[in-house]
């Protein structure tokens, strides 16, 4: 049986294979911690990057406190292997989801969520009050800082903190914002003053509902492309960074290589196809595309989607030939959605796996 194993080198392994490169991602953990820590924020790394506990406890061991996870599903995952410290931060909505919710509440009382709006606090609400638990979820208001996405308007924030107040089972904590739509803004000022827009709605906000003697402990907010900035922010007291640890070429495309690709695909060549043209066993079912495709991280030879399994390499006259059997390396354009297609890293140092990973909350999607 196929099962390869620590030790082995990566030649053994099949392809494609998800393969991290342990002294550029210890390298892209330690420039992180090196500029926020300092700042005093506390760092949530956001695990829709890498679904995984054993990266979040290393994170931990490196200075941050906790993680976010996007979907319940995900965090039912993580905390099945081990790491409970978790900000659901989407929406839980729906009576399946809050059921699914309350279970795993009452296994981990550290959980914590966001609600957007009064429907959702009653519902969770009650959910919990049928529950028999005693203690109150700690809740954080989602803002829409500019997004559209989710997140109630800084105006609805005052009535909906009032209306938590009102509801037993709940325990505000504070707010969240978060400014997606600006992390891949290639010009860094105008990625900074947007920020800086957005941060200003977010902690002004939340000064209101502290004025009005709502608890706001946390204000949590920032991606890879903006944490540095929402860090000069006062009264930001947490981040939330994913992709720096692995990265990928939109977000090198938009904020530089300050952050190195840790992470590619290790792909086989099965097929010649004229002089300067082979065939790979990578297509859309391994690398996600919408973000533009992935590259091959020896630039001499350029990437074309051919299709579910396929794609193909060509190259200019002159670059030494790909042939039948080699391997090549290709390094996703979005990072999250492409984890998401597989089962296990494998990570390794000097060609030798040191370490396979699970991918705990692959496709957890609910
Ligand atoms: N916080 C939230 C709420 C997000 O949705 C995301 C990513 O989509 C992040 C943080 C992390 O962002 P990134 O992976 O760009 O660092
Ligand atoms: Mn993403």
């Amino acid at each position: 049986m196929y099962s390869p194993k620590v030790g082995d080198g990566l030649e053994s392994l099949d392809t494609p294979s998800m393969i991290v490169d342990l002294d550029v991602m210890e390298a892209n953990i330690k420039k992180l911690m090196d500029r926020l820590l300092p700042t005093g924020r506390n760092i949530r790394p956001h695990l829709k990057t890498t679904k995984s506990a054993i990266i979040a406890k290393r994170l931990v061991a490196t200075g941050a406190k906790g993680g976010c996870v996007a979907k319940l599903s995900e965090a039912e995952a993580i905390t099945a292997a081990g790491f409970t410290d978790l900000l659901i931060t989407c929406e839980v909505v729906g009576p399946a989801k809050v059921k699914r919710l309350v279970e795993l509440f009452r296994k981990h009382r550290g959980l914590r969520i966001v609600i957007d709006s009064q429907v959702a606090a009653t519902a969770i609400n009650d959910a919990l009050d049928k529950s028999g638990i005693e203690d109150p979820i700690a809740v954080l208001i989602d803002l829409d800082v500019g997004l559209h996405r989710t997140g109630a308007q800084p105006s609805e924030a005052l009535p909906l903190a009032r209306h938590i107040g009102g509801l037993k089972h709940l325990r505000l904590i504070g707010v969240q914002g978060y400014e997606g739509h600006l992390q891949h803004l290639h010009d860094f000022e105008d990625r900074k003053k947007q920020c800086l827009e957005s941060m200003k709605i977010l902690t002004e906000t939340a000064q209101a509902l502290k004025n009005e003697g709502f608890n706001i402990e946390v204000v949590t907010t920032g991606g890879t492309g903006t944490a540095d900035f929402c860090a000069t922010v006062p009264g930001v007291t947490e981040l939330q960074p994913g992709s720096f640890i692995f990265m990928d070429t939109d977000y090198r495309n938009a904020i530089g290589t300050y952050y190195s690709h840790s992470l590619s695909l290790l792909a086989t060549v099965i097929s010649k196809q004229g002089e300067r043209q082979v065939t790979i066993d990578t297509g859309l079912k391994s690398l996600t595309t919408d973000s533009g495709l992935a590259e091959c991280k020896d630039t001499r030879y350029t990437y074309g989607q051919l299709g579910d399994e396929h794609g193909s390499l060509k190259w200019e006259e002159g670059t030494p030939a790909l042939s039948i059997g080699d391997r090549v390396e290709m390094i996703p354009s979005h990072i999250d959605p492409t984890v998401n297609l597989h089962d296990f890293y494998y990570a390794y140092r000097n060609g030798v796996i040191e370490e396979i990973w699970p991918v705990d909350s692959r496709g957890k999607v609910q």
